[in-house]
């Protein structure tokens, strides 16, 4: 048994499943015809709710009020029926959304982090759990890196200890994946320097993280003006602007497999060679993308992620509105595939402000280029309805007339009757799991 077998062996037997078996299958399932895609995904949204009309109370009575029975879901177009669920939905009375035989589906208990928004706690079965741990690995194999064979350097939440301050069981188990992790937490001068000499003492060849923490490395290697080759780098959990993964990109000498991913729903879709349209993981879930009346949108055409997961009992999501937006791509990836893709991801719903004088503000449209030259960080924050904060940590020689440029910039985006306030800080906060947000806005739709 190679290593990487015996990463996956172990991994499967932790948690109770065949990884080796699920990775096997994604490998295959990634050049199913759109037919093949199709009879999958309709036999297991099927099966998925006549299980919720007879176990999940919410379903139950939803199905009932709509006068639906599960036999008269016949083609996928029928989950249309379905009203687009929302967080506050779940929040309000979320016992109703678990199954009577939830237990029996082993689920692991996960919760959402958030910045502004109260923690959310949901389950996801251990089965779907695992499929969706194969997407990952098929993404890392679409990447060049193999678990297990290749070591690699992590940089996110939940890994903000180094080496030497983890339990043994951490240690051995790290070893095993050739997992290496980089804190994150501050990501000062000296802990990144401990970082690239862990890289170089390694020979560490990929890189995973969030994008702005590979972005500070990056950035404090520039500075030095250094480079370290990288194989293959993996971002997710955060957007990835443009300007940063060139910048990643440089200095690391090698291209970025982005991911998107989201646990309610089990929504799942990355970046292959091509490292361009984002392949969506079809066998975990199934996708639509609406608009603002819920209709759906045709490729090209931005629209809200709506999410229904394909293996999750325990704690059934059907139509879940995740708060993310994406557009369709058209056509077939060069790279041969089949699975269906994303030109893009379009960040949160939360990075859009809206403001009082009809103005919608998206944190995608901030010029980084140009910030990035006066400032080390940004934050936009919409402190009240009509009042905006730009939280920033200067650049060294940042002068008065670079914070009456912010000033004007900010209010003429904003517009009328809007008040705009810069706010000078050393350091900007991160969320408790360690991502960076760029823009904070008071009022989710
Ligand atoms: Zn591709």
């Amino acid at each position: 048994m190679n290593r990487t077998d015996l990463t996956f062996y172990l991994m499967g037997k932790k948690y109770g499943f065949d990884l080796k078996k699920m990775v096997d299958f994604t490998m295959q399932s990634q050049y199913w015809s759109a037919d093949e895609i199709h009879k999958y995904q309709l036999e297991k949204l099927q099966k998925m709710i006549h299980h919720a009309y007879a176990k999940v109370p919410y379903y139950t009575k939803l199905m009932r009020e709509m006068g639906m029975e599960p036999g008269d879901f016949k083609a996928i177009d029928d989950l249309a029926a379905f009203p687009i669920l929302r967080k506050e939905t779940i929040q309000a009375n979320p016992e109703s959304f678990l199954a009577s035989d939830w237990k029996r589906h082993h689920p692991l208990q996960r919760s959402t982090g958030g910045t502004t928004g109260i923690p959310f706690a949901y389950y996801n079965d251990v089965l779907s759990w695992g499929l969706n741990w194969a997407t990952k690995i098929r993404t890392f194999a679409w990447g060049g890196y193999q678990l297990g064979r290749d070591r690699i350097a992590v940089m996110k939440g939940g890994s903000m200890m180094r080496e030497g301050k983890l339990s043994l069981r951490a240690k051995l188990w790290r070893f095993l994946q050739r997992n290496y992790s980089i804190p994150i937490a501050r990501m000062n001068s000296e802990e990144m320097e401990q970082g690239i000499q862990d890289i170089q003492r390694y020979k560490i060849r990929f890189l995973r993280g969030y994008p702005s923490a590979l972005l500070a490395l990056a950035k404090h290697l520039s500075q030095t003006n250094r480079t370290i080759p990288m194989k293959g780098i993996f971002t997710t959990a955060e957007m990835l602007f443009p300007e940063h993964r060139e910048e990643i990109e440089k200095v690391f000498m090698c291209p970025i497999n982005d991911a998107y991913g989201c646990g309610e729903g089990m929504v799942g879709a990355s970046q292959c060679e091509m490292h361009s349209s984002y392949h969506i993981h079809v066998e975990t879930s199934y996708l639509e993308l609406v608009d603002q009346d819920g209709q759906a949108v045709p490729a090209g055409v931005e629209g809200e992620i709506i999410a229904s997961s394909l293996h999750d009992f325990a704690m059934p999501f059907i139509r879940y509105a995740p708060g993310d937006r994406a557009v369709f791509g058209e056509g077939k990836c060069a790279c041969g595939r089949s699975l269906p893709l994303f030109d893009a991801i379009k960040g949160r719903a939360s990075d859009l402000i809206y403001l009082p004088n009809g103005n919608v503000i998206n944190g995608l449209s901030l010029p980084f280029e140009m910030l990035g030259k006066i400032l080390k960080q940004f934050q936009l924050v919409q402190a009240e309805d009509d009042r905006l904060l730009l939280n920033v940590v200067p650049q060294p020689g940042f002068t008065a007339k670079d914070r009456a440029w912010l000033q004007d910039y900010l209010t003429s985006v904003a517009g009328d009757g809007v008040r705009v306030e810069v706010k000078e800080l050393q350091e900007i906060a991160k969320t408790e799991a360690g991502k960076f947000r760029y823009v904070i806005a008071k009022k989710n739709v």
